[in-house]
């Protein structure tokens, strides 16, 4: 739906019935599909022709809810992941292998930071993790010519920095890799990377998207507009016959828009699968409907909850980009013009003690390893998702022993003012 506003698309993109077939996405709720010979199985095997054999590969639930995703984000095509940390693995995966070498921000989810700096490293793929508020030239001089990917967080989960992504897809470009960008905490809503310069998107919908704490799930999103064939020593996996479908060339058969998201189905999916149930599909539809409408309001929420915090003689910081003073105020500015996240980071006075007890005396926001949810919800960072971490890589995440993470729900502004107040007097 090209030519409809984010809003239109929420609601309707993804899937259109014919006459007399449900007005819901319906649930396809098979392992399998059911074909009339061999051979026009066959071809399917072959991808000689498309359609839908085994729910590992593909199921037309979650393919409705896939193509809404890229709709919202511009992209050209998408995928279905059962999580946000399998979109960032085969994100990555599709396009690197034992060898290669990938530079990537530092202000990073903390799943996603195990996953590339122990997981991935084992398996032979080597992360660089900078700075992303460093210097153009200092971000260049991180590429090698084994480099293939470029990775970010558009605002980045714990810390709450805002990536620059011009800066970023420059940097990308002129050493010829992709920008992949996490977009989960923006959503398509706030901002959409692709018209940026990004190349791929990844998102966790189990927190936005969603939106209800519901269903675990992930997506990733081509833009369609990198051109692999210009590099076709350093992507083989797309530019090259693959062997396992009878020499199939990825780039040839589908194209500068459809290569790496038919690459990341047929072949990663096939082997690894890491595939959503429909009907956790069906519930991040249901979340994506509304996502435009909630979103509004969970920045309605933060920044009241924000404004409170910063004047509080209690809280020792507050960052949060919506807010003028904030360090990536301006930033904020040009990439979400119309609000950020729903999502706060704070310290109060006293430290990491200080910080258990304030969040033992919260009546309303529940202590949950959750963002992004329609309830309230906080965490200790330092004590929880990041505790495995060393102070250096601490620090370079973004996150301080103090810090509390808030995310805002959908409930009233002035409840969540009133019981942050109730708590902060008890410290
Ligand atoms: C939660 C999260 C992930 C991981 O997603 P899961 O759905 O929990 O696997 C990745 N990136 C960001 C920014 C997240 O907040």
């Amino acid at each position: 739906m090209p030519d409809h506003k984010i809003e239109t698309k929420c609601v309707l993109s993804g899937y259109t019935p014919q006459s007399g077939q449900p007005r819901q996405i319906p649930i396809v709720q098979s392992t399998t599909f059911k074909y009339d010979s061999g051979e026009e199985m066959g071809r399917l095997f072959d991808l000689e022709s498309s359609g839908y054999f085994y729910t590992r590969l593909q199921n037309p639930t979650n393919d409705g809810v896939a193509a809404k995703i890229a709709d919202l984000e511009g992209g050209s095509a998408a995928m279905l992941t059962a999580s946000g940390q399998a979109a960032s693995f085969y994100s990555i995966f599709n396009i690197a292998s034992c060898g290669d070498h990938v530079v990537c921000s530092s202000a990073i989810y903390g799943g996603t930071s195990n996953l590339f700096a122990v997981t991935m490293k084992r398996m032979g793929i080597e992360f660089t993790f900078i700075d992303p508020d460093c210097s153009y030239e200092a971000l260049c001089a991180a590429f090698r010519p084994n480099t293939k990917a470029l990775f970010g967080e558009m605002i980045s989960n714990p810390s709450l920095k805002v990536l620059d992504i011009e800066k970023f897809a420059g940097a990308a470009h002129a050493n010829g890799v992709p920008l992949i960008v996490d977009n989960t905490f923006a959503t398509p809503v706030n901002c959409r990377p692709l018209e940026w310069g990004a190349d791929i998107i990844v998102h966790s919908t189990t927190k936005y998207m969603d939106g209800h704490g519901a269903a675990v799930g992930g997506c990733i999103v081509d833009g369609g507009k990198f051109d692999w064939t210009l590099y076709p020593d350093k992507y083989p996996g797309l530019c090259a016959p693959d062997d396992s479908y009878r020499g199939v060339i990825y780039t040839e058969r589908f194209g500068q828009s459809g290569a790496y998201i038919t690459k990341a189905t047929v072949q990663l999916m096939r082997d690894l699968g890491a595939t959503p149930s429909p009907h956790n599909a069906f519930i991040t539809n249901l979340g994506l409907e509304s996502l435009h409408v909630r979103m509004k309001r969970h920045c309605e929420n933060a920044e009241a909850v924000a404004k409170f915090l910063s004047s509080h003689e209690k809280v020792s910081w507050v960052n949060y980009c919506s807010l003028p003073k904030d360090r990536y105020y301006d930033l904020a500015k040009k990439y979400l013009p119309n609000g950020s996240c729903g999502v706060i980071a704070f310290g109060p006075a006293g430290g990491a003690p200080a910080a258990e007890k304030l969040m033992k005396n919260l009546k309303l926001a529940q202590i949950a390893t959750h963002v992004a949810d329609a309830r309230t919800c906080c965490l200790h960072p330092a004590g929880t998702t990041h505790r495995q971490l060393g102070d250096a890589a601490l620090a370079a995440a973004g996150v301080s022993a103090d810090m509390i993470r808030y995310s805002c729900g959908l409930e009233s502004a002035g409840d969540l003012t009133d019981d942050l107040a109730f708590a902060l007097d008890k410290i």
